[in-house]
């Protein structure tokens, strides 16, 4: 039996992926948040990023709800609801994609 070493799923992940996925082609999904520079770093966004081709999906945590017309407007957090269209977005691109990944040598 091959070792399984060189498998993309036994590679170490890249610092900050919460979830990865792998496409049909052999290439990954990589789910990352998006951080502000504030100090702390928040997460504002979810990004789904292919490796095997130049796809990417970015998912804001937050939403404008009412209206500035009568002054309801306010923003809304949604941070979990991001993170699963990024996960939907990812899954979906994932049985589609059929790009290598990038050699890394
Ligand atoms: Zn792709």
């Amino acid at each position: 039996m091959p070792s399984s070493a060189q498998t993309t799923t036994s590679t170490a992940w890249p610092e900050g992926v919460i979830a990865r996925y792998l496409t049909v082609g052999g290439a990954t999904v990589d789910l990352t948040h998006r951080m502000t520079v504030h100090n702390p770093p928040e997460p504002f966004a979810t990004l789904a990023l292919c490796t095997g081709c130049p796809a990417s999906e970015s998912v804001s945590h937050y939403y404008g709800a009412g209206s500035e017309a009568n002054g309801t407007y306010k923003e809304v957090k949604r941070a979990e609801y991001a993170t699963d269209q990024a996960r939907a977005w990812a899954q979906s691109h994932a049985e589609t994609c059929r790009a290598l990944p990038r050699p890394t040598a």
